[in-house]
Parts: structure tokens; sequence; C-alpha cells
């Protein structure tokens, strides 16, 4: 399908085996990284970490700003070089709400455990050439918000502003292609979460991202074109703001780009086709009736249609009721566990 009106790209999906029409394999990270993790996860005594901030109980070490006060649902660790922070992409605020240009994706979790978690360098250090989001970065995700959700750039793979477009609810985001959550601005609404003291994001290059304010209250001045600046301390940092670039406006520091795209970052697995637009939906509603069930509603026309589904590790069963009242169902198995070999991964583009 080339419909202009496609979905940015999401880089990273990783489709069913009769969905695949190409196939690439690509190479994610150090080997060995990933086992480091697993190794990490594995012990419950936390004794066999590696890296500069010990485990010392059997909680998960979560001493990175900002991640504190989601500790329930978000995991931090360390391997010394990289923050491994395990989520299931899921924010605990409703979604949807408010989109006017919707794709039909909804949310669902995702399996970014294990060799599958956000990566964010625990050194982050300036780039000699750092790469603007406005030509570049338009596939996969750019930075990690402090409750798991990751955050694509605000320019959509057409070059739009997500934003502009209706593709956003009234949080700054959205589902995408592989029904998975993510911002396309920064999520300024954590600001009240974990305070001005504490980022609300990180960019994938390891650089904190803050509020609208400075950590101490005072006001922002002098960022550049990548919405960042040194703090007087002479550590580099970024702003969220209400315009464009929103979030960091591209990555400062040291990263690896393959494919327009930050890596290594987490495959996301679509488990159906992508979805068309529905032109002249508005998303009116979003619940979650019990664990794992969700229904989305929309207007459209005067009339109202939903989507209700319920997702397992393993499987999503959707029931569709159109505005006309026509229902259908339609059931879908989801891959379980990532396989593959630690410190690599097998994705491929769609
Ligand atoms: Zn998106
Ligand atoms: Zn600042």
């Amino acid at each position: 399908m080339s419909d202009p009106r496609e979905h940015h790209e999401h880089g990273y999906i990783r489709l069913p085996a009769h969905m695949v029409t190409r196939r690439r394999l690509l190479r994610a990270g150090a080997a060995g990284l990933g086992a480091v993790l697993l190794g990490a996860c594995s012990d419950s005594s936390g004794n066999r970490s590696t890296g500069t901030a010990e485990q010392t109980s059997g909680a998960p070490l979560t001493t990175l700003s900002g991640f504190e006060e989601f500790a329930d649902t978000v995991k931090v660790v360390t391997d010394g070089e990289f923050w491994l922070v395990e989520s299931n992409g899921l924010p605990t605020h409703d979604m949807m709400v408010g989109i006017t240009s919707w794709q039909q994706q909804v949310p669902v979790s995702q399996p970014y455990t294990g060799t599958n978690a956000w990566r964010i360098p625990s050194a982050p250090a300036p780039a000699d050439e750092p790469v603007s989001g406005r030509t570049a970065l338009y596939r996969g995700a750019i930075a990690l918000a402090v409750n798991g959700v990751p955050i694509f750039n605000a320019l959509n793979n057409r070059g739009d502003d997500a934003y502009l477009a209706g593709e956003l609810d009234k949080w700054g985001g959205h589902a995408g292609r592989g029904d998975d959550y993510h911002y396309h601005i920064a999520p300024l609404h954590l600001q009240d979460s974990v305070g001005r003291k504490h980022p609300i994001a990180y960019a994938l290059d390891g650089y904190p991202l803050y509020g609208e304010t400075e950590p101490d209250g005072s006001t922002v001045t002098g960022l550049d074109e990548f919405n960042g600046h040194e703090s007087p301390g002479g550590t580099y940092h970024y702003h969220g703001t209400r315009t464009y670039p929103y979030i960091n406006g591209g990555l400062r520091g040291v990263v690896s780009v393959v494919d327009d795209q930050v890596d290594p970052q987490p495959v996301t697995t679509a488990f159906r086709p992508a979805r068309t637009p529905l032109a002249g939906a508005t998303v009116t509603g979003f619940t979650s009736p019990e664990p794992g069930s969700y229904r989305l509603e929309y207007s459209l026309g005067g009339a109202t249609g939903e989507v209700a589904y319920t997702v397992t590790s393993s499987s999503v069963r959707f029931t569709f009721t159109d505005p006309q009242g026509t229902v259908t169902t339609e059931t879908y198995a989801r891959e379980g566990t990532r396989t593959g070999t630690p410190g690599s991964s097998t994705a491929v583009e769609s």
C-alpha cells in the first residue's frame, strides 16, 4: 500500500511470517549485553549485577532520576554502559481520546523486556556530528519517557507535524502500526508526576529531557535547535516545549543510527496487518473495564463505533462494532517471548 496518508513507518516492526515481504537481518548491540541484562534480571539476589551501581537488594535498581515514580511498572537496571529499562509500553493515563486523524490502531502492551529492553547510555557524550530530527530519525523511537512509554520523532514519515495533523491524543500519544503506544511530543503531563527537579524522559543518546522549567525552577533560556542546552554545571540536557520540536529535536549525543533509526532499540512485533485511516472519525472514549480488556469508542458521521479487545501474551481478540451497528470479530496470535541470540536481534521491515 502506498496511501499517502499512511502512518509514518515505525522502525523495527516485525511482522508474522505470512505478512513478510522483505526480510533483513539486523544486528543490534554489542554481543553479551543482553546476557548481562538477563543475568541481572534472573539473579534475584542481584549480586551478580555488573557495572558501577551494584544492586544490593532484591529490588531492581532505580536510581535513574525520574523513573522512581513509576518503579511499580518500569524496571531499571544497569550493565555499566547502559541503563536497561523494562516496561510494557502502556501509560497509566487514558489513551487515544482526542485523535481526529485515526489510523484504526489501538494500544496493546509490548514486551520491552530482557534483550528487548530499552537502552539508555549511562555516560552520554557529545557527538561530532549530531543528528537532526528535521531530516532524519523518522523511524523508531528517539527518547523514552520515565513512565516507560517510547517517544518518536515529532514529524511523521511525510515530514508532517503529527500533533498538528490531529494524530495524537490529549496526552501526546497514539498507537502505531504495531499497535504500540508512543508519544510524538513531550509528555509534559509527567511534570506533575515527577516534579520539576526530575527529567520526564531521556533521549536515546542518554541526555535527560526536563519539562518546561529548569530543575531549580528558573526559566529556560537559550535552547539550541535540538531543544537542548548546557546547564551552568556544564552538562547538556533537553527540555520539552509546547511548540516544535516539542521534544529533543534530534540527538546531540553519540548514538548509532541504522536505517534512519537509533540502533539498538526494542523490536515491536506487529500481530495484524496495518490498518488504514478512518476519515472523519474522532476517538471519543477509552476505558479498561478490567486488566487486559479495553474499549475504544469513536464517532463518525454522528454515529458511534466501538473497538473492544482483550489482550494476553499469546493473543489479541477484537470485537468491532461499526457505526451502522455491524459486529465483527477477529483474533490474532501473538508471538510469545522473543527468541534469539542474546545481544543480537532479528527484525523484519514492513
Ligand atoms: Zn506514531
Ligand atoms: Zn535547561
